[in-house]
């Protein structure tokens, strides 16, 4: 559930992607933007198996967690400790939301960085906490950040987009695709293909590669609609490149949840006012004397 806004409200960013797509790269690109701006984030790092992180952390699992000892203690593989860590963690998120809302007044953004592997963080019980309790506290955005030059074949591209799908149904939060790397290849086709329905089917023709035409063909028409609803932004967290544009952006779905509530409250005053019958030239009776 979403709350209600006010209206300075500060505003969490939570990064999701495939490993190597660029989430850390990207939220340290947020940050030192918004540091050049005066208007330093509060940052939350939830990837307890990243070695170095070119960000210092606010909070940070690494320092709740130890990642190996983790593994070494429950006898666990590398994606088993990660999702364990995670577990441990998010029995502490009462303690993380307390420390979040004593830092509402000073901090505009909260950006959290996921766990590098994409599944840990989507697809676990505790990361389905983690993403609820921070929406239910303060206006939530998913950046599903997409390697754009690892994505340019059509397949790929595909599965890439049903996976952002499932995420945005699954979240039910303001959602925001963030095509990454933009200095190696812009994400024009990207948007084309995502504009023009005919263009990616004639890129999926042309894919000798693809062997599986018809089921491409069959879901291309789900992803149709999914991307009426859809946000997108190129960016590239090395160069900095559409990084304004991606604050823009960022800032639509807060702008009109803003007027969603602005109007449920007038409806909800119009309602009151007729429950207690304000018309012209009648007094209301609150004493309830008969
Ligand atoms: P994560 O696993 O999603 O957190 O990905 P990382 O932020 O660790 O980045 C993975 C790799 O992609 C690193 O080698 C980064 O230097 C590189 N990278 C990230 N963003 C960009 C970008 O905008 N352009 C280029 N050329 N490389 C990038
Ligand atoms: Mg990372």
């Amino acid at each position: 559930m979403q709350k209600a806004m006010a209206e300075d409200a500060p505003v969490n960013i939570i990064m999701i992607g495939m490993a190597g797509s660029g989430k850390t790269t990207l939220l340290q690109r947020l940050n030192a933007h918004l540091h050049e701006q005066k208007t330093p984030p509060y940052v939350v790092n939830l990837d307890p198996a990243v070695t170095k992180l070119p960000f210092q952390a606010n909070i940070d699992i690494r320092d709740t967690v130890d990642y190996k000892q983790v593994m070494k203690e429950y006898n666990l593989g590398p994606n088993g400790g990660i999702l364990t860590s995670l577990n441990l963690f998010t029995t502490k998120l009462d303690q993380v939301m307390g420390i979040v809302e004593k830092r509402a007044q000073s901090n505009k953004y909260f950006l959290f960085d996921t766990p590098g592997q994409i599944e840990i963080f989507t697809w676990s019980a505790s990361g389905a906490i983690i993403t609820n309790t921070l929406a239910a506290t303060y206006p939530t955005v998913v950046v599903y950040v997409v390697d754009t030059p690892r994505t340019a074949n059509p397949a790929t591209f595909m599965s890439n987009m049903m996976y952002a799908c499932s995420i945005m149904y699954k979240t039910q939060l303001p959602f925001l695709v963030a095509f990454n790397k933009v200095d190696v290849v812009s994400h024009e086709f990207a948007v084309n293909w995502m504009e023009d329905f005919e263009a990616f089917q004639q890129a999926l023709r042309q894919d000798d590669e693809c062997f599986m035409n018809s089921l491409m063909n069959s879901m291309s028409l789900v992803l149709d609609e999914f991307y009426c609803h859809l946000r997108v932004v190129g960016v590239s967290a090395m160069t900095g490149q559409g990084i304004g544009e991606f604050f823009e952006k960022i800032g639509e779905p807060m702008e009109k949840k803003r007027e969603e509530d602005r109007g449920k409250k007038e409806a909800q005053v119009e309602r009151l006012m007729k429950d207690l019958s304000v018309t012209e030239g009648k007094e209301v009776d609150l004493t309830g004397e008969k």
